[in-house]
């Protein structure tokens, strides 16, 4: 990086601490609590203020601060510190891929992902898909795995919600600039700023290209609000997920089209190509395309498309699964079937998937059909994928279509609590970050004292509730309130209280307000003396799903509800810093999903590595990971019906979950609950990290294509 020209508008950084600058532009700093601790160590409150944005940071830190701190001993101790390790974890020829596959070491993996979720200061992500794509991208790094990222940098990127006096979801879009986002322009071979175009109806959209640095994995990004676009054409990756179909289409074309385009203009020739569910699924044509153009037949094109893709499916929900009118793809794609070599019906055919309003084209049917290597997200997810798609393999039985699963796992230093990774730390030796996926590794959890593991839950807690408090505070000051209010949020909400968290995105089958089935009986387990239960919500509802917004209103309404008020609290915006508190700082975590649509959930993964049980319908991961000692199942594998399970949640709330917290020995520790903690931390940890999960991909999906190749 030319850090002359990159120190253009920052405050002057002294030299003992030039690298400040270098380091705010790699990811890595953000899942190295350290080195957030840098920044946070210069001005607080700063930090708190540009929302944890090291660039930002940079600069609008004072002159007199950043002076400060070069003269402070420990300071640089800290500093040189940091660096070692950020210069030593750049050295590539000691990581997992390097060691296991060394003969592969030189072939490039493209990960393509319409969201990537890396840190709140970037908002392009909005739920789950974008956490996974981001964890990916991280332990990628973390693993050495050869990859490159490719997909957007929304200017306006997600919304930020916020919740009105009556209970309502705003959606506030704001700017993002990129001059203060760690990105910067991607440039090609001759050092010219890389630009690649897709022919849209009657015109071509134009995508700058930008480069985000995630350790040692670098992620090309796409922006379509530049000159000489129209209007119209720059709003097209203003936002995550807005836009009416069309511009859902158009979008994907640039995903996916565009995004094969910027690789070649960077020079890359992935060896394999891998579209994290179907909104990428186009660069299949463009591949097929650049081959027929090389002079393939169509057929060969094809098959050489799809010996070295992988495609991830990632729900069952139906309306998950983008499909485009066939009149729209023949307007959006005239002419592309003539470069493929084939007619306009043969193209359509590609995926057709038949719907009650006709027939369309569907990005799901394109991958499952062009890529050799298919997968859900965790073993039911499986299941349900091939009975969903089997029809496409028609001369097989249903439960033998080509569909495998990997099931998800989380980048577990992104989501683990501090405190818990200081005493992990201590226990196992720092470089347990190494071997997260040893399960016999976290069995040293158990040399952890019950004493210290309870001590450190209860700090952890503390810190979370101030946290929300604090959120509770800002949205009261932001909606008027006087020094009197204000100052109620101090006493809200209690330090050694049993903490449920829910925290997830306002769909309706995740049914967020299962909890209020019967309310009488959640006031009765709330206020039982000297047993105290409190419940935390967050999440965000998609700006048009009226239903998931009317949960939002009802959970906000009940917040106030005599007998539930103090107890039930809403906090506004979920989004990485709000979950990385949630995860790791309430007591338990709670799933009450319609099975089987959670196709994996990943929420309850950070929680149980932070040694939070799950309290959760049989949906998902959690079939894999429950053991009878590490959490619990709420009801059974029956069809759902929403009275009946929620009545299952009452009776383990009452039976099993409070007790279990209260019932302390005489030096006041639940001695049971901490044996629950231990099970969830090494039944949890190893097993549904992102470590292993890419262990597995690499194994099972990515490998296999690489050395057939
Ligand atoms: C982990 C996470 C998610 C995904 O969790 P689910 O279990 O799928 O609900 C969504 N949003 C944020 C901010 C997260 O951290």
């Amino acid at each position: 990086m030319d850090t002359a020209t990159l120190a253009a508008g920052f405050t002057p950084i002294p030299k003992r601490i030039g690298r400040l600058l270098e380091l705010a532009y790699n990811l890595w700093w953000s899942w190295h609590p350290e080195a957030t601790a840098l920044y946070q160590e210069i001005d607080a409150e700063l930090w708190e203020e540009i929302y944890h944005n090291p660039v930002r940071f940079l600069r609008e830190v004072r002159q007199v601060d950043l002076d400060k701190v070069a003269q402070s001993a420990e300071f640089l101790r800290l500093y040189h510190k940091i660096m070692a390790d950020f210069d030593a974890y750049q050295v590539f020829d000691r990581t997992w891929f390097a060691q296991t596959y060394p003969d592969l070491a030189d072939r490039r993996i493209a990960y393509f992902s319409a969201e990537f979720g890396l840190h709140e200061s970037l908002p392009i992500y909005s739920g789950g898909l974008g956490i996974l794509s981001g964890d990916h991208i991280k332990e990628a790094s973390d693993l050495g795995l050869p990859l490159i990222g490719v997909g957007f940098l929304y200017p306006q990127g997600y919304f930020k919600q916020v919740i009105t006096a009556e209970g309502n979801q705003e959606a506030i879009y704001q700017k993002v600039r990129f001059s203060e986002v760690p990105a910067l322009p991607a440039f090609d071979a001759n050092g010219k700023e890389v630009v690649v175009s897709v022919g849209l109806p009657g015109r071509r959209v134009y995508a700058k290209v930008w480069r985000i640095q995630v350790g040692n994995v670098s992620l090309f990004l796409m922006d379509t609000d530049i000159h000489p676009n129209n209007p119209n054409d720059r709003e097209l990756s203003a936002r995550l997920y807005g836009g009416d179909q069309e511009m859902r289409l158009a979008q994907e074309m640039v995903l996916g089209i565009g995004g094969v385009r910027a690789l070649r203009r960077l020079g890359h020739i992935p060896a394999i190509y891998h579209m994290n569910e179907g909104h990428s699924a186009f660069m299949v044509l463009e591949r097929m395309r650049e081959y027929v153009q090389a002079g393939s037949s169509f057929d060969e094109a094809a098959a050489r498309v799809k010996a070295t893709s992988v495609f991830t499916t990632h729900t069952p929900v139906p309306a998950g699964h983008d499909a485009f009118p066939f009149p729209m793809m023949e307007k959006f794609f005239a002419g592309f079937w003539e470069q493929l070599g084939i007619s306009k019906e043969q193209f359509l055919e590609l995926a057709r998937h038949d719907q009650n309003w006709g027939p369309t084209f569907s990005m799901t049917v394109l991958g499952l059909r062009l890529a050799a290597k298919r997968n859900g997200v965790s073993k039911l997810h499986g299941e349900v994928s091939r009975r969903m798609w089997h029809w496409l393999w028609p001369e097989r039985k249903p439960e033998q279509a080509p569909i495998s699963y990997v099931t998800n796992g989380i980048h577990t230093e992104s989501w683990l609590a501090p405190e818990l990774k200081a005493a992990f730390d201590d226990e196992m030796g720092p470089d347990w970050v190494l071997n997260i996926d040893d399960a016999q590794m976290w069995q040293a959890i158990d040399r952890i004292s019950d004493e210290k593991l309870w001590r450190l839950r209860n700090m952890v807690r503390a810190r979370m509730l101030n946290f929300v408090r604090m959120r509770i505070r800002h949205r009261l000051a932001r909606m008027g309130a006087d020094q009197g209010q204000l100052d109620t949020t101090f006493q809200l909400l209690n330090n050694n209280a049993l903490t449920i968290g829910f925290a997830r995105r306002f769909a309706t089958y995740k049914r967020g307000t299962l909890l209020f089935t019967d309310v009488e009986r959640l006031k009765r387990i709330i206020h039982t003396t000297g047993r105290p239960v409190q419940f935390i919500f967050a999440g965000k509802a998609h700006p048009r799903d009226e239903p998931g917004k009317a949960l939002i209103r009802e959970i906000y309404h009940r917040s106030f509800e005599a007998g539930l008020a103090g107890h039930i609290v809403f906090v506004e915006d979920y989004d990485i810093n709000v979950g990385r508190h949630l995860v790791s700082g309430v007591d338990v975590w709670l799933n009450t999903p319609r099975r089987p649509y959670e196709a994996s959930g990943t929420s309850g993964q950070k929680a149980g590595t932070n040694g939070i049980p799950n309290l959760s319908i049989s949906d998902g991961w959690w079939p894999e990971a429950y053991d009878g000692a590490n959490g619990w199942v709420i009801g059974t594998d029956e069809e759902p019906d929403d009275h009946r399970d929620a009545g299952y949640l009452y009776d383990l709330l009452e039976k099993e979950v409070v007790p279990r917290f209260y019932n302390r020995n005489e030096q006041g520790i639940p001695e049971g609950w901490v044996a629950m903690m231990r099970q969830s931390i090494k039944t949890v940890a190893p097993q549904f990290s992102m470590s292993r999960m890419l262990k597995e991909y690499s194994r099972e999906l990515y490998v296999p294509l690489l050395q057939n190749e």
